[in-house]
């Protein structure tokens, strides 16, 4: 085969591969949205059948070829050449697992986060511990068959995986840097004058809430003819091409701006596969954006835009109209600060900005143990509670506000959390260049959110994944990552919001 066609055999089968993708997540969508429960032990076989199928297919020898020709063929594009780098790196982490023994991993997922459901609502962690056990088993099993198996620590391959080049090294640097940096203002905020936010748990019908979500979508100018908003569980977005990037939603009556930050928050992943170069829609590179890259985009305009006062100023009249008994008397001075008042909280995902990467410390503290066998599996929850109160002087009353509150590690997503953090961090240090570039606030308060996703666009998003997250970082800001940038963010933040 020439090239050319070495080409056209490569679209075709990636082609094929992007069917099955686009049917899985479609699935997926529906499975956590509309499908009713009752309807899991139908699907999750097929799902898992459908996995194995789109496994075979991106490891099978047709493609192996395909893609190890390309590499060796001349006159191969740069933008191809490098889809086909990218994609035989992650090829070549799976492909020598036996397809029966991934489909049963992709089973194990669907199960388990069944599991942690059930246990979730019980509030007992005892129903869902077998089935964590069986998951990290079964994570480790997968990675015996790596080529590379035993040159790093298991956990090290899983970190690689969400965050191409990062490992326990570099991480522990990185959240010692943030321990040291933002401790000492939080137990200072301990003792500082409490900021009021007892508004926000007033009662918010859902329906005006709603119209919320709405207003939001216009402010930002997310497109719901290429989008979609819909309700689950838990907060998240699918992105499948330029054109469709689907986001969903929690209402909580009794605490209104959890809705407000998951909206901007999966909006603001949404429009990093919106914003993309129309010559790499359909391309590899949607798949290679890195985890914590993705974070940045969204943790930037939940935290970094839409907790500002600039964001607020054009938009806050808008929820007096709506909620007129709700914030009577609270002016938006009062609403500002309310949403970023910090404190020690159990929810991960309702946590301030501050408190934040503590979260993550504990999650990611507790998966090293599990990988390096320090930490079991058996009274994991006994371990959680003793973290929540070293790290942030609170115990959980029950499970759910405690070791269940999170997805993650029922369905497989073992080493994922850190990029939370790190994605923040990122995004501070993409702030500070976007705010010497053009005038952030000034954009937001006069409704320009344009010229700010315009921003956005030429200096992250057009790119997809094409440029490694450190590469990234670069071409954004000029400079490598660094970490400083976040903790001097919110250390200047919270010694001003509480006058410390
Ligand atoms: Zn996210």
């Amino acid at each position: 085969m020439n090239t050319q066609e070495l080409i056209k055999k490569y679209r075709d089968l990636q082609f094929k591969a992007s069917c099955y993708q686009l049917a899985l997540t479609t699935i997926d969508y529906d499975s956590k949205t509309i499908a009713p429960k009752k309807g899991s032990n139908y699907r999750n076989p097929r799902i898992a059948f459908l996995s194995g199928e789109h496994f075979s297919l991106i490891t099978g020898q047709e493609m192996i070829d395909v893609l190890e020709a390309l590499q060796q063929a001349e006159g191969v594009d740069e933008l191809t050449r490098k889809e086909v780098e990218y994609q035989l790196r992650d090829i070549n982490k799976i492909r020598y697992i036996p397809v029966d023994e991934y489909v049963k991993h992709q089973q194990l997922e669907l199960d388990s986060s069944l599991a942690w459901e059930k246990a979730k609502n019980a509030k007992d962690y005892s129903i869902f511990e077998p089935w964590l056990k069986k998951m990290i088993e079964s994570k480790k099993k997968l990675l015996t068959y790596r080529k590379d198996y035993g040159t790093k620590p298991d956990y090290d391959f899983l970190l690689d995986d969400y965050e191409p080049g990062m490992n326990m090294d570099k991480y522990d640097k990185f959240f010692n840097a943030v321990k040291e940096g933002l401790i000492p203002v939080i137990q200072k905020i301990q003792q500082a004058k409490q900021i009021n936010t007892d508004f926000m748990y007033k009662n918010y019908p859902i329906e005006d809430q709603k119209k919320v979500t709405q207003m939001l979508i216009d402010y930002i100018g997310y497109d719901l003819e290429a989008g979609a908003v819909a309700e689950s569980e838990h907060p998240f977005s699918n992105l499948y091409s330029k054109y469709d990037n689907r986001v969903t939603t929690h209402y909580h009556e009794d605490n209104f701006t959890s809705n407000i930050f998951s909206i901007i928050h999966e909006v603001g992943h949404a429009t990093y596969t919106a914003q993309v170069k129309e010559e790499l829609e359909d391309t590899y590179f949607f798949t290679s954006i890195t985890s914590g890259m993705h974070e940045s985009q969204s943790r930037l305009m939940e935290n970094y835009l839409g907790r500002s006062e600039a964001f607020w100023k054009p938009n806050f009249s808008k929820l007096i109209e709506l909620f007129p008994e709700q914030l009577k008397d609270v002016t938006l001075e009062d609403f500002v600060k309310a949403i970023n008042a910090a404190g020690p909280s159990f929810i991960r995902i309702n946590a301030d900005e501050l408190t934040y990467p503590l979260h993550i410390v504990i999650r990611y503290e507790i998966e090293k143990g599990l990988f390096d066998g320090s930490i079991s599996v058996d009274n994991l929850d006994k371990v959680w509670n003793q973290k929540y109160q070293e790290y942030l002087n609170i115990t959980p009353s029950d499970d759910a506000e405690g070791i269940l509150q999170d997805i993650h590690w029922s369905s497989g997503s073992i080493g994922y959390f850190p990029t939370y953090a790190l994605g923040s961090a990122y995004a501070a240090q993409f702030m500070h260049q976007m705010r010497k570039d053009i005038d952030v606030d000034e954009a937001l308060a006069t409704n320009r959110f344009d010229l700010i996703k315009d921003w956005l666009r030429t200096h992250i998003h057009e790119n997809v994944g094409m440029y490694l997250p450190e590469q990234q970082m670069i071409l954004a800001t000029n400079e490598p990552f660094n970490p400083q940038y976040y903790i001097d963010y919110l250390t200047e933040k919270y010694t001003k919001l509480y006058q410390l």
